[in-house]
């Protein structure tokens, strides 16, 4: 099972990655998370992708392909990997779609979790505070917001002309939003 979960930031992929992730006994991939842990233990890595996070720019493609690319390599990632927060650029599809061919598999669906703005913002706002985020500043979460709308969002229609898109309702108890995805994977694996 291959699968990607896309969203704009705050539509709660981390959440539902997991879960969806664990029912089908693949390991949630997500790249936020890799350059997060990269960040706190101080990594060559951490240190290239900081500043771009920091100011809610996408770290570059060649620095994050490259990371993917090494992480679906590992034994774990072999049965399968849902992917949260990759690709986000026409670029990194293409990779993406190199990486599985290479395996000898294909990509089974895009999960797209879709919630208004408003909702978003209210959320990000949220998670700051708890989380402690450094990249959920006001100004930061906008410039987020503007980079998915140009860079990301013109993947949906990459993937839907794949007929490989489900589009889920991401406003909801996460149990909701969970069965939803379920419902909607279902209908894309039986077309
Ligand atoms: P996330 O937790 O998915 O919102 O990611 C946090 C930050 O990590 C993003 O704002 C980017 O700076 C960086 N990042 C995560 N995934 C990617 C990606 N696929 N391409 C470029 N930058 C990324």
């Amino acid at each position: 099972m291959r699968l990607i979960l896309m969203g704009p930031p705050g539509a709660g992929k981390g959440t539902q990655a997991k879960v969806v992730a664990d029912h089908f006994g693949i390991p949630a991939i997500s790249t936020g998370d890799i350059f997060r842990a990269n960040v706190s233990q101080g990594t060559e890595l951490g240190l290239q992708a900081k500043k771009f996070m920091d100011a809610g720019e996408y770290v570059p493609d060649e620095v994050t392909n490259l990371m993917v690319r090494n992480r679906i390599d590992e034994d774990d990632a072999r049965p399968g990997f849902l992917l949260d927060g990759y690709p986000r650029t026409v670029a990194q599809v293409a990779e993406l779609d190199g990486m599985i061919k290479f395996t000898g598999h294909e990509l089974d669906a895009v999960v797209v979790l879709t919630v208004n703005q408003d909702e978003l913002v209210q959320r990000l706002l949220q998670r700051a505070e708890v989380e402690n985020r450094t990249d959920d500043t006001e100004d930061v979460i906008r410039r987020r917001q503007e980079l998915y709308a140009e860079e990301t969002e013109p993947l949906i229609d990459v993937y839907r002309e794949r007929g490989k898109l489900v589009e889920v309702d991401g406003i909801g108890e996460i149990d909701e939003v969970t069965e939803r995805i379920f419902a909607a994977l279902k209908s894309v694996r039986e077309s």
